[in-house]
């Protein structure tokens, strides 16, 4: 049970985009040291969570709550914060389309971000961690990560393939350390040796074997690529469909719906399938 630890805790959440609600009612508590799968049909609101529990501001949290709940039982309401408070207290998220930062290198990038997150209090404008000590943390991390030097000097995002895409995302789970991470799986792009590298790299950074000094982290994966979860063996899989989360189980769910598909999960949960229907008729370009 996650009770007695620091959780991200999601409660009853409602979301809409553009006026159409699009969660209906999620509960979801991940605490950390714990490795969750999210999987679900396309379009049964799996990146919605993701954006929300980040505060996408295209994404409209309508009922509903997501706290970060301490182990002494301090709660956090993460929705009246911004998007960056939210990296400060420890959110992360990988983006499934990150975006290209032309002129930027990836260094400079983590940099910054390292300095934010590390910094709560720091402005704009403040100094940033010194570039010695960020140096060779920079590159103790990519020697364990087996990343190539020169990589870090690359434009973020600019030109980069599916799989540089995916490792400067786990430079930046490294880098940053956050308490709670989702991973949220581009579905394209990557070979299975590309998931598999990611796989091993995430088990190596994340979870309990992940650093002393600031604890292990939650880690949410949502993912279509069975070879992911194989070295960050869930503890938790979810189920998504029409917006809601109608099935948890352990790693053998994860499995079976990789083996046998959602067919099962849609006619034991009649009521989910029919408000996935209703969401495909009204889908305005998914
Ligand atoms: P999943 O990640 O499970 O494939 P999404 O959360 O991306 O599902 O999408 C769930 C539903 O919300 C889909 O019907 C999709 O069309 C709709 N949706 C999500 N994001 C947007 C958006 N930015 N604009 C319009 N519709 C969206
Ligand atoms: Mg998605």
């Amino acid at each position: 049970m996650s009770q007695s630890r620091d959780r991200l805790e999601i409660r009853g959440l409602h979301a809409a985009v553009d006026g159409q609600e699009i969660l209906k009612g999620v509960d979801l508590t991940i605490g950390r040291g714990e490795i969750h799968a999210l999987m679900g049909p396309n379009g049964s609101g799996k990146s919605t969570l993701g954006y929300c529990i980040m505060g996408h501001p295209s994404y409209e949290v309508t009922a509903g709550t997501i706290e970060l709940v301490g182990a002494d039982g301090s709660r956090l309401d993460i929705l009246a914060m911004e998007p960056d408070e939210r990296a400060r207290a420890g959110v992360f998220l990988a983006f499934q389309r990150p975006m290209a930062i032309p002129g930027v290198r990836l260094a400079d990038f983590l940099r910054h971000a390292v300095t934010n997150v590390r910094n709560p209090q720091r402005k704009e404008g403040q100094e940033l961690m010194p570039m010695k000590e960020f140096r060779s943390e920079l590159k103790a991390k990519m020697g364990e990560l087996s990343i190539d030097a020169d990589f870090a000097r690359r434009y973020v995002n600019e030109g980069f393939s599916g799989g540089e895409m995916k490792r400067a995302e786990i430079l930046q789970l490294a880098m940053l350390r956050p308490r709670f991470a989702i991973l949220d799986e581009t579905d394209s792009g990557l070979d299975a040796d590309a998931v598999r590298l990611a796989s091993q790299s995430i088990a190596r950074i994340g979870g309990a074997g992940g650093g002393s000094e600031s604890g292990a982290m939650g880690i949410l994966i949502i993912t279509h690529h069975e070879q992911l979860l194989e070295h960050n063996v869930p503890h938790h899989t979810h189920v998504m469909l029409g917006g809601r989360i109608v099935e948890s189980g352990g790693p053998e769910l994860a499995a079976e719906l990789h083996k046998r598909g959602y067919e099962r999960i849609r006619s034991a949960y009649p009521d989910a399938a029919a408000a996935e229907k209703a969401m495909e008729g009204s889908a305005v370009g998914a």
